[in-house]
């Protein structure tokens, strides 16, 4: 689905227009080795795409299709800012994810280190009782994510890793990803429009596990900016 044929439902505005409150700021990030910005439109994250990952939460990664959920853009952290450890949990997972940006004319246009942040409990909670993940996805500050890299696909052999506090949690290779980031940007058009600015996290893989206040963590995928960031 190309960019633009479906309505999206937003509504033109000129500069002049006069808003009851101040409107929000937009959410951008860094670009590695560019002044410019990458303003985001919204977040999307895939479920489950590393096989040793979804046989981790109880799964069978023979059977699943990608399923997405969302996170708002504003849950983003950039530009190094550290996220504060949340309220309602006490298991607050880690989830190294490559990012993919969608660029101007609807393709991939850049990518990032990302790491999907995760209220272990409420998750759980939410799978057993049947209800939706964004409490325990879509959370204040869930989305620590890099600098983005544009240009080509990191070399799809490349290694994904996350450390705590220097020991190593997950190591893994992009090769492993069940379904490649450009069937993830198909199989997300059959659902939403897919328009510039938008993010997609592409999944973790094993080793997801627990942080807490003070944990210095180093999420890397060969050939992109570091990301790096301390909970508060
Ligand atoms: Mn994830």
């Amino acid at each position: 689905m190309r960019h633009g044929e479906w309505p999206t439902g937003s509504l033109e505005r000129s500069a002049m227009t006069d808003f009851v409150i101040p409107p929000p700021p937009v959410v951008s990030l860094p670009i590695a080795g560019n002044a410019r910005r990458f303003p985001v439109r919204r977040i999307l994250c895939v479920g489950q795409n590393y096989a040793a990952h979804a046989r981790e939460m109880g799964s069978d990664p023979e059977r699943q299709a990608p399923f997405f959920f969302s996170k708002p853009a504003d849950a983003l952290i950039v530009d190094g800012a550290d996220p504060a450890y949340p309220r309602a949990t006490s298991n607050l997972h880690h989830e190294v994810e490559l990012v993919v940006a969608i660029g101007e004319d609807g393709a991939i246009a850049g990518w990032a280190v990302g790491c999907d942040l995760t209220r272990r409990d409420l998750q759980a909670e939410a799978k057993a009782k049947g209800r939706p993940w964004d409490a325990a996805k879509g959370f204040d500050q869930s989305a620590p994510c890099a600098a983005l890299t544009l240009g080509p696909l990191p070399a799809p052999a490349g290694q994904i890793a996350l450390s705590v506090n220097g020991e190593t949690r997950q190591r893994s290779t992009l090769a492993d990803m069940i379904w490649s980031p450009q069937e993830i940007v198909e199989q997300a058009g059959k659902l939403w429009s897919i328009q510039p600015g938008d993010l997609i996290f592409t999944g973790t893989p094993e080793g997801v596990g627990p942080l807490v206040r003070g944990d210095q963590v180093r999420a890397t995928i060969e050939g992109l900016a570091p990301l790096e960031f301390t909970v508060r």
